[in-house]
């Protein structure tokens, strides 16, 4: 086994063409070479306009519509609030379940916690890492229950109020199977698509961004994320009532006059400011050369672990492009916990700070005792994944 650690790192080594020990490789870094970042935001800087409105906010907008496909686009803080807000335009409150894997980032639960409603969490499935189709129609045809129109979970008497499969390290979920569970359910479908910007569900006619087969989706720009604004997170709706509700809540619900402070509604202040709208829009620019570049480093991965018994490299499955924001090896033995513990010892000697997926949601003091169908799989895939080095920059173009 010792062996195998070793040979492991020298292989991602060769990948990444690291052969100064002094540098530190981490899993995903941000990278402004080459784009306009510092003329746009200088332009805020010199024009004044620096925070929650400006010219950026909407053009920023604009390029997220225009490359996801998504109808509207509203820029937030971050990804958990764009999480939070579109719970709740989808009309998730208090006391409400909403359905999720367990394998996440910790986000996706808080954002259901933060509006009153508790996660219940439904299986994985290990082909896409994403929600398990056959285990979320089992759960419901187990605890679910149609009362005047809504559905309820028997169990605990809560209204099930959404279903929020997440596209984990880039790999899409099988949203359509999701989506046909969702809609005999007449359950509203979020995506978190927090890590999937630039990954796309294939169907018979055309390529469907991740986050707009849902009723709504959310996306992050977070500082590890495949574009970063330093902070932010975006909605992506077709929806013109959501995505006019989502905005109106974002900005504190302030109805549009040239001096009255009217305010309709109880709202956050959730606006992406017009300094990050800006770095966003000389990141997304650069988007396409970034999801190219990722592509070659992931098939690169494949080819030299290709013939390596025991490890494979994750693949988007069939029906599905990966923006591979993560490329996840996977430890097909039998006890892989010791393996994966002596890898990421060995790594991080070498400064490769490879990482384990996340503990799972559930096994968290603060969701160990929410609703929950049987979590096996979950289980059997978290301990055996691993992320390796993935940023761009890596590979050349
Ligand atoms: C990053 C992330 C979020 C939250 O985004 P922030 O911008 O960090 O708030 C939510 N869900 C998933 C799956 C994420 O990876």
């Amino acid at each position: 086994m010792m062996s195998i650690s070793k040979e492991i790192i020298d292989r991602i080594k060769f990948v990444i063409n690291k052969s100064d020990e002094s540098s530190d490789v981490y899993l995903h870094e941000p990278s402004f070479v080459g784009t306009n970042a510092y003329d746009y935001i200088r332009d805020c800087l010199d024009s004044g306009w620096v925070s929650s409105t400006g010219r950026w906010v909407s053009k920023f907008e604009n390029l997220i519509s225009e490359f996801t496909g998504s109808k509207y686009a509203i820029a937030v803080s971050n990804g958990t609030d764009a999480l939070r807000l579109a719970l709740h335009v989808i009309g998730v409150d208090k006391g409400n379940e909403v359905l999720i894997p367990p394998l996440s980032f910790v986000a996706t639960a808080n954002a259901v916690s933060h509006l009153g409603a508790t996660p219940h969490f439904i299986d994985i499935e290990s082909d896409s890492l994403g929600m398990c189709p056959l285990a979320l129609e089992k759960r419901l045809d187990q605890v679910a229950l149609i009362k005047e129109g809504e559905v309820f979970n028997k169990t605990t008497g809560n209204k099930i109020s959404a279903v929020l499969p997440v596209h984990i390290f880039g790999l899409p979920s099988k949203i359509q199977e999701i989506r046909l569970i969702c809609s005999k359910w007449r359950i509203p479908l979020i995506e978190d698509a927090a890590e999937a910007l630039g990954s796309f569900i294939k169907t018979k006619a055309e390529l469907i961004h991740c986050g707009c087969l849902g009723d709504i989706g959310t996306l992050s720009f977070n500082g590890n994320k495949i574009i970063t604004t330093g902070g932010g997170g975006a909605i992506l709706t077709n929806n013109k009532k959501i995505a006019e509700l989502a905005k109106h809540l974002s900005t504190t619900a302030k109805v549009n006059h040239p001096w009255n402070f009217y305010h309709d509604k109880i709202a956050w202040n959730d606006r992406l400011p017009n300094i990050n709208a800006a770095l966003g829009a000389s990141q997304i620019e650069h988007i396409r050369e970034k999801l190219y570049r990722k592509r070659n480093l992931h098939k690169k991965y494949l080819d030299f672990f290709n013939d390596l018994k025991d490890v494979e490299i994750v693949k988007e499955f069939n029906q599905s492009l990966s923006n591979y924001w993560l490329v996840t090896m996977r430890l097909n033995v039998e006890n892989p916990y010791e393996l994966r513990e002596k890898i990421l010892k060995d790594s991080h000697e070498s400064k490769i700070f490879i990482r384990p997926c996340w503990n799972l949601l559930n096994e968290l003091p603060m969701y160990s005792k929410v609703p929950s169908g049987d979590l096996k799989e979950a289980r059997n895939q978290s301990i055996r994944l691993l992320n390796l080095p993935s940023s761009p920059q890596l590979i050349d173009s």
